[in-house]
């Protein structure tokens, strides 16, 4: 699977291209290098391939946007995500259908053999497990540091029985009886334009040509089981809220020889009591008291990493935000971390002793300021103000 492909590029739409876009200039695609249409062509082949790749990322909003942050790796599994396993190709067949379904007026999506030019045989292959998605809580700092979680999965796993076949060991599954192994049933209609041939998936075996006499006990036939797995999933340092991390190939198991679907781990961030986030940067609201901001001090601001010492100058004033370059969160691809941003608050005090007072009409003496002072405390002054 080469690397950063452009999808856009690709189905020749802009980024900014709805879904309605995407799915037409799909199709034109689609039809234009359709196998069928040029058998024998591996370039039109790989073509195909590559239009399908890019719709199927595009057409799902959760892909897509996976695929604007962090590009075609980060939705393959691949790259920073710490995804296992390869691309099984999901869906290919599911969005051929869907697509080629309404663009010739439904009936069956499979089923193209009507129309002589999609002809041959139209037997279901093995189908790909469903996606899962499951949301995780982690602590601000397990996001800003990453961390290995485990994760309990519930999800269709192949039947140890019958090893996903679905047919009672010792016994094998036969040939459909209803549509003799093709997994179409054909019609012929008469019209007043001649005898016209449709073709539909047969319902007996679901268009997999082959029928279960004996079921497996365990399963029922349908060769998996639900079961409860512990996954261990790492999480990157950087992740952010709201984040998705794709596993591929941890999703459900699909039918015996195709591929599993894939696992998306929405990632919740639990806000923190002291720092706030805005991308890679922290913010934090550092107080310090009058005497603090007016003489200047040493402070110990706490970080991510722990306390640092900053010094402020002598006259700081409430609001001033400084700086601590690097202090900040670790950036995903990419070694370089942001920055913390401290805002001053400075405290006024609530309590004051007579020897603070007095020396603060002395220090407001010294200034020449005329201070006309009020008994009362801020709570009094309220309770007077709605009594009146
Ligand atoms: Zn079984
Ligand atoms: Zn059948």
């Amino acid at each position: 699977m080469s690397t950063n492909k452009n999808y856009y590029d690709i189905l020749g739409v802009s980024e900014t291209a709805d879904d309605k876009e995407i799915k037409k200039a799909y199709r034109k695609l689609a039809m234009k290098y359709h196998p069928d249409k040029n058998p024998d062509d591996k370039e039109a082949e790989e073509k195909f391939k590559e239009i399908n790749e890019a719709y199927e990322v595009l057409s799902d909003s959760e892909k897509r946007n996976i695929y604007d942050q962090y590009g075609a790796d980060a939705v393959n599994g691949q790259g920073g995500f710490g995804g296992g396993g390869s691309y099984g190709g999901a869906g290919f067949e599911d969005i051929f259908g869907d697509i080629f379904g309404d663009i010739f007026g439904g009936g069956s999506s499979r089923g193209f053999g009507g129309f002589g030019g999609f002809g041959g045989s139209t037997r279901r292959g093995p189908v790909r497990g469903a996606d899962i998605q499951q949301s995780i809580r982690i602590d601000f700092k397990d996001a800003a540091f990453g961390k290995k979680v485990s994760l309990k999965v519930t999800r269709n796993e192949e039947c140890e029985v019958c090893n996903g076949s679905g047919a009672k060991p010792g016994t094998s599954k036969k040939t459909c009886s209803e549509c003799g192994g093709s997994g179409v049933i054909t019609e012929i209609r008469q019209t007043p334009f001649g005898n016209m041939s449709s073709q539909r998936t047969c319902s007996k075996c679901s268009g997999t040509g082959e029928e279960i006499e004996h079921p497996c006990n365990e399963c029922g036939g349908s060769g998996s089981v639900r079961k409860t797995k512990t996954i261990e999933v790492d999480i990157p340092a950087g992740i952010d809220d709201g984040q998705i991390i794709k596993l591929a190939g941890q999703g459900e198991y699909g039918d015996k020889g195709a591929p599993r679907g894939d696992l998306y781990i929405i990632v919740k961030v639990k806000p923190d009591k002291k720092f706030t986030r805005e991308g890679y940067d922290v913010y934090i609201d550092m107080p310090v008291t009058f005497v603090q901001a007016a003489l200047g001090d040493d402070l110990q601001v706490p970080t991510i990493d722990g306390d640092v010492k900053y010094s402020i100058p002598a006259g700081t004033q409430t609001g001033t935000v400084f700086r601590l370059k690097g202090k900040g969160i670790q950036k995903m691809n990419s070694s370089s971390r942001g920055d913390q941003y401290v805002k001053v608050e400075v405290e006024v005090p609530k309590k004051l002793s007579d020897k603070q007072k007095e020396l603060l009409r002395e220090f407001a003496g010294e200034t020449g300021e005329k201070v006309q002072e009020n008994k009362k405390s801020f709570g009094q002054k309220i309770e007077d103000f709605f009594s009146k």
